[in-house]
């Protein structure tokens, strides 16, 4: 069964949104297989988002993702990247489909409420990032 990384980031946490958000992933058919309040410090916000160092946004990105506490997950699910990704919505709130998350919840593209790995590597490696084995719950 296909597992990937959910966030709901700072400002959604801020805005007390964590609750519909969870519903919506338990809406979906998305299981919820780990789950922990998490605050990144600067140095690991960076870590986590190593693949965007050098991108103009990336010293905002990662302030914004260490500035308060967020909501890590693993979800599972068949297809769970893409059908996270799908709920979640675009980058840009935007450009966010109707009824999705980031249209929803997001106030602009880059505070824009959720994260999810968009490939099974990547989604390995953040997983691995956030949480230990003994951490993720069989089904
Ligand atoms: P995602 O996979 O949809 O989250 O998008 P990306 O991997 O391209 O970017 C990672 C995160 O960086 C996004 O979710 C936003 O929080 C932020 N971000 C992306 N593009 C921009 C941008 O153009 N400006 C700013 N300020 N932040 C951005």
């Amino acid at each position: 069964m296909e597992q990937t990384l959910a966030i709901v980031k700072p400002d959604a946490v801020a805005r007390r949104l964590t609750g519909q958000i969870l519903a919506a992933i338990e809406e979906r058919g998305l299981r919820i297989a780990a789950m922990k309040m998490i605050h990144l410090s600067r140095t690991q916000a960076e870590g986590f988002y190593a693949v965007h160092r050098g991108r103009p946004f990336f010293d905002s990105l990662t302030a914004f993702m260490s500035s308060g506490p967020a909501v890590a997950l693993v979800l599972e699910g068949e297809g769970a990247i893409a059908r996270w990704r799908e709920l979640m919505g675009a980058t840009d709130p935007a450009k966010a489909a109707a009824g999705t998350l980031r249209r929803r919840f997001a106030t602009d593209i880059e505070k824009n409420a959720v994260h999810g790995s968009d490939a099974p590597e990547t989604a390995a490696f953040e997983i691995a990032y956030l949480f230990n084995r003994l951490e993720i719950q069989g089904g």
